[in-house]
């Protein structure tokens, strides 16, 4: 029997068994573990604490201030997410009130400079608003909406001049 085929039948009895290497090797990486945000598993029995992430026993000194300081940021982003949808509900109010004297434009009238039927310029437009006030409109382009300044005033003297 030659050393090729005993080693062959070697191989052959324990290849079954070995579909997984029989080493396992802990990763160096792993050693670098800041056991920061990563959580701990209490084991009630040993009294440790196990980060998750490397699966080694942290100081449960550690742990409790790697807690203290993950659950503060929390503390602190909640307050920045409170802070931005505080601002777009001020924001959309701010809108809306503006949205409140917007007015479709009915038809409008175009405005002449000069009094010369020859020499007419443009000077801009009146504007019929679907409230049924007029208002001036300085530029050459007739805009589809516009914001009503009759409207606007009224409401800021309601005593005066009730306005729906
Ligand atoms: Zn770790
Ligand atoms: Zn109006």
């Amino acid at each position: 029997m030659t050393e090729v085929s005993q080693v062959d039948r070697v191989m052959r009895r324990i290849e079954p068994e070995l579909e997984e290497p029989y080493f396992m090797i802990i990763e160096r990486g792993a050693a670098k573990c800041s056991h920061i945000d990563k959580g701990v598993t209490l084991d009630e029995a040993s009294r440790t604490a196990i980060c998750r992430g490397c699966k080694q026993v942290v100081d449960l000194f550690d742990a409790l201030m790697n807690y203290a300081e993950s659950e503060r940021r929390l503390v602190l982003a909640r307050e920045r997410v409170e802070k931005f949808q505080k601002e777009q509900r001020e924001k959309n109010e701010r809108n809306r009130a503006r949205m409140k004297f917007v007015r479709k434009v009915m038809s409008s009238k175009t405005k002449w400079k000069g009094e010369d039927s020859e020499n007419m310029e443009e000077d801009g437009h009146i504007l019929t608003l679907d409230c049924g006030h007029q208002m001036d409109w300085d530029r050459t382009l007739v805009p589809a909406e516009a914001t009503c300044p009759t409207c606007r005033t009224a409401a800021k003297q309601p005593q005066q001049q009730p306005q729906s």
